[in-house]
């Protein structure tokens, strides 16, 4: 795709240097006012721009949207317009925000029912969520689990590197950063042993992951090709795919995860629209051996330079960095993801997630997982203040961040930030 981004672009909003939202981003997201009312929304800066009040004072006029579009606590109805207009929206957006422009910056009563300080409004999850796979696309988180639990020397299964690995999570417990949930408990084996036990998990486990999210749905029996896939991905999220290790452990074989996955998972609020990030695009893996036709890339640049971090923050302390990964190290890229999904002819529709599975990096230090940092509770990760963890505890929040960058710019999605609290 050709980037539209203008890097030289600024606004007349202040944008802090490093700040995840500059006007090249503009990502959409659901924001709740103080008095309770919700809108769509942009971000710049520190600062959110209410959609649902731009069209009533009449600044989206001449793009076509139906009346009350950004009043829908979803954005799945402004998805389904359309790539065109998402295209539309982004350019009307940008050229209020730009510098140089004066109908909005000028408008005082417009600005202060338009723009929002973001420490004032609370972020809403942003899609009506109906379907949400999770795929198992690193080759090192892969290779790393499979030699944890079965050989090092197979450790990936026969299947893994003909087809992108995945299973149907839920979507009924997916959560919006800040929103924290309580230790899942269920049966458990320690390692070794096969006589389950009842018990809150002892291996509780973050998965640092991001989510695409679907932006034109199919009809039963339609495949979509590597080719068309990014007709139907409206933008990315961050996302932790919060894992009970001991109860996987003991549920997985045959059909997978279950009970072990579907306690929660936290997505960032903020969605990233791939023609922002259409400038980050960079070379994905090299594929060995080749895969089918319908698997085909369609060029090299297929994967997109993210970095990813993963920070954990245990109570009455600063958050400490525990991970940097990236999302170029995916071996299946969110092309590939979405072609193998609807090759049998399965159905899609707007605001289904599909997450891309724990992403790891090559070096410890760039592990996307505790089993994986700690290498199943063996090495201990030790904090600055003398605590160790082998797995997460009470009271532990996990918070991902992520950012585009290059030597023209850089862009950010924010956070996807969460507490594990006691069991209920
Ligand atoms: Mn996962």
């Amino acid at each position: 795709m050709q980037t539209t981004t203008d890097f030289t672009q600024t606004s007349w909003i202040n944008v802090p240097a490093n700040s995840d939202f500059p006007i090249y981003n503009l990502p959409l997201g659901i924001i709740k006012h103080k008095d309770g009312k919700t809108a769509a929304a942009s971000a710049i800066g520190d600062y959110v721009i209410d959609l649902s009040s731009l069209q009533r004072l009449g600044f989206f006029k001449f793009i076509s949207l139906p009346d009350g579009i950004f009043d829908k606590p979803y954005l799945n109805d402004f998805i389904a317009l359309g790539k065109p207009v998402w295209h539309a929206l982004r350019q009307r957006i940008k050229m209020l925000l730009v510098s140089d422009n004066e109908e909005l910056r000028e408008n005082k009563q417009a600005r202060e029912e338009c723009i929002y300080k973001m420490s004032d409004v609370e972020m809403l999850i942003p899609v009506k969520i109906g379907d949400y796979t999770d795929f198992y696309s690193s080759k090192e988180h892969a290779t790393n689990v499979g030699s944890m639990f079965r050989d090092p020397k197979n450790a990936l299964l026969p299947n893994w590197l003909h087809l992108p690995v995945a299973y149907h999570g839920r979507s009924s417990s997916i959560l919006v950063s800040g929103q924290n949930f309580h230790r899942p408990k269920g049966q458990v084996t320690p390692p070794g042993v096969d006589i389950p036990a009842f018990s809150p998990s002892k291996a509780m486990d973050f998965e640092l992951e991001m989510a695409f999210v679907i932006g034109k749905q199919t009809e039963l029996g339609q495949s979509v090709s590597t080719k068309e896939a990014n007709d139907y991905i409206f933008g990315m999220t961050l996302f932790n795919d919060w894992s009970a290790r001991d109860i996987q452990r003991w549920e997985y074989v045959p059909l997978g995860p279950f009970l072990a996955k579907n306690f929660a998972s936290t997505t960032s609020p903020w969605i990233v629209s791939l023609e922002a990030l259409e400038p980050f695009r960079t070379k994905a893996p090299a594929q060995e051996p080749e895969v089918l036709p319908y698997l085909k890339r369609v060029d090299e640049n297929t994967a997109i330079d993210i970095t990813l971090e993963v920070w954990l923050q245990i109570e009455n302390s600063e958050p400490v960095k525990i991970s940097t990964s990236n999302y170029k190290y995916l071996y299946w890229t969110m092309e590939q993801q979405l072609a193998h999904h609807t090759i049998n002819g399965c159905n899609i529709n707007v605001g289904d997630m599909m997450a891309s599975g724990t992403i790891s990096g090559p070096t410890p230090d760039s592990f996307g997982s505790m089993l994986e940092i700690t290498w199943n509770g063996k090495n201990p990760f030790k904090l600055p203040n003398g605590e160790e963890r082998r797995f997460l505890q009470d009271g532990d929040t996990i918070i991902i961040k992520g950012y585009a960058q290059n030597e023209n710019g850089r862009i950010g999605f924010g956070e996807a930030k969460a507490k594990v609290l006691p069991t209920l």
